[in-house]
């Protein structure tokens, strides 16, 4: 454990790679952050202003900036309302595009159904109309009359052989 600091007759403790690389990678998160990493990671107290001298000696900026918290690109402009960066937002914006196109083609697809049904309700009035009217001028059995799987009756209605 060292103390930080040339006051006195304090020992001065000297600064390591490891900590010159902990101010160049998380400077932007300010000094606050740093001397915690220093504290936390190296078990020396290092206090505010001697890591902003230090960090002026190696040329490391502790200037705050923000940090996507998806992708954690440093210092872009985070969106106002996806709190993201410009890159995280356009595609979130596209999942979400994407994700209303999905359920937008559910609906389409359901809607068109509903339109081929109807067509075919009203062709098989039409087709159903046309029949009776054949039956009744012909004298003709009418389906309802005839024996199922009869010779003369109908085949199941969906085996294409009508
Ligand atoms: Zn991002």
């Amino acid at each position: 454990m060292g103390i930080d600091g040339v006051e006195g007759m304090l020992r001065v403790t000297p600064w390591t790679t490891k900590q010159d690389s902990i101010i160049r990678e998380l400077g932007h998160l300010g000094a606050a952050a740093v001397a915690a990493a220093i504290e936390h990671e190296c078990g020396i107290v290092r206090s505010i202003h001697s890591i902003e001298c230090r960090a002026s000696r190696i040329h490391a900026s502790l200037r705050v900036q923000q940090v996507c918290p998806e992708c954690g690109v440093v210092g872009l402009r985070l969106n106002r309302q996806s709190g993201l960066c410009p890159k995280c937002t356009e595609i979130l914006h596209l999942n979400e595009a994407k994700a209303f196109n999905e359920l937008l083609e559910a609906e389409r697809a359901a809607a068109s159904d509903a339109g081929e049904i109807e067509a075919l309700k009203r062709e098989n009035a039409m087709v159903r109309k046309r029949n009776s009217r054949t039956c009744r001028k012909y004298g003709l059995r009418t389906m309802r009359e005839r024996p199922r799987g009869g010779q003369d009756g109908l085949d199941s209605p969906l085996d294409g052989s009508l």
